[in-house]
């Protein structure tokens, strides 16, 4: 099947495209185009001036939908990616917080099985934890973190094709045998829930620690201990001029002049833009049932409000962010598709709308809200806002 659509503002990596046209067929892009005169036997898609960008990629998010990825089930996996592809996510990593090993070994299982469907936006398996600084974790993985363990982890990668990244503490006995390890079989390694100052993120970097979890997120700054002062993770990780980043930019874990200190330091090229979603995200205003938490101000909060559980951002809400912090669109655009494609491995596939590549496009409108997409060329979001015109063209 042949789509062309026309009359919107293309996002291509050498700019803005007015009046111009993009061709899917089946699940490629067959061609971006500054022409808009329609191509016989296509159908033909009027984005009546919106946006028309690259789907996003979401690399690290654990849930949505009112599910979580560790409940381990390919019902739970699917309703997750279904809901956050119709928020502009075209491209998932499903993330396992902190879990036991047959539950991580569960997950890679049906990691596998969704990635042999046809046209699957998965691309790959994400681990958070469980090898996490239990001082850093946080309350709530307090029971599910525990210290690096060789054997599991080598049994793991050894016995699954899915895994893409995985996070760890990099202050942990045996980190950096594990992130040599895991680099050495493709998979990224991240520094994650660390308060690892600027030594130890040196030899993690040199190790195989090349990208860091929720920049700002679990992690120290600059500080005084007794009388005198050190940097902090944070200082470090801008001091490694290579080591990417991610942003929670909810607008809710990072505040805006934050947002815009990272963007300003470490580029476009080193930031991704990741939601890091609990299940509440993308729930479409059905209500949760869990005490020990509550939805306030965009966010989900420990229900005594004395700290933040996590995000419910989707794709769309961290563009919006950024734009709103001072950001230029373009730029919030590329760290939410083509940086994490990148980062991720998969660029020559995903993160930018160039002829050859997947058909994973996204059309918002002057707010920013998804109105369409179009994941490997099949409409997933936006039936009813935009305009077929096949029959005006006759
Ligand atoms: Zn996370």
């Amino acid at each position: 099947m042949l789509t062309q659509i026309i009359n919107g503002k293309i996002f291509t990596p050498q700019g803005w495209l007015n009046d111009g046209s993009i061709l899917m067929r089946d699940s490629r892009i067959l061609e971006v185009t500054n022409c808009d005169l329609a191509l016989i036997g296509a159908q033909m898609i009027d984005a009546k001036g919106m946006y028309i960008v690259p789907g996003f990629v979401c690399m690290h998010a654990h849930g949505g939908g009112g599910h979580d990825y560790t409940e381990c089930t390919p019902e739970a996996f699917q309703m997750i990616i279904d809901a956050h592809m119709r928020h502009g996510a075209t491209t998932i990593f499903p993330t396992l917080s902190s879990s036991p090993f047959d539950k991580l070994q569960r997950a890679a299982g049906i990691c596998e099985e969704l990635m042999t469907r046809p046209n699957s936006p998965v691309e790959g398996l994400h681990i958070e934890g469980p090898y996490l600084n239990p001082k850093m974790a946080g309350e709530q993985f307090a029971d599910a973190v525990k210290s690096i363990d060789e054997r599991e982890y080598k049994t793991l990668v050894e016995g699954s094709s899915c895994i893409r990244r995985w996070d760890a503490s990099p202050e942990l006995p045996g980190a950096l045998d594990f992130a040599r390890y895991l680099k050495g079989h493709g998979i990224l390694v991240a520094l994650s829930h660390t308060e690892a100052e600027f030594g130890d993120i040196r030899q993690a970097y040199e190790a195989g620690f090349t990208h860091a979890a929720h920049f700002y997120n679990a992690m120290p700054g600059f500080h005084k201990r007794r009388e005198y002062k050190y940097e902090g993770t944070v200082e470090s990780v801008y001091l490694m001029d290579d080591m990417t980043i991610e942003l929670i930019a909810d607008g809710r874990h990072l505040p805006a002049t934050i947002l815009r200190l990272a963007y300003k330091l470490k580029g476009v090229e080193r930031t991704c833009l990741v939601t890091d979603a609990l299940a509440y995200a993308a729930t479409d205003g059905r209500e949760i049932n869990d005490p020990n938490v509550i939805i306030e101000d965009g966010v989900c909060k420990l229900s005594d409000h004395s700290s933040l559980a996590g995000s419910i951002a989707t794709s769309e809400t961290l563009v919006q962010t950024m734009v709103r912090a001072g950001i230029p669109l373009g730029d919030a655009l590329r760290m939410a598709s083509e940086t994490p494609a990148r980062v991720m491995g998969v660029y020559e596939r995903k993160g930018s709308l160039q002829k050859g590549k997947d058909a994973d496009v996204v059309v918002l409108d002057k707010d920013l809200n998804v109105r369409a997409v179009w994941q490997k060329g099949r409409l997933v979001e936006g039936t009813n806002t935009l305009f077929s015109v096949d029959n005006l063209k006759k």
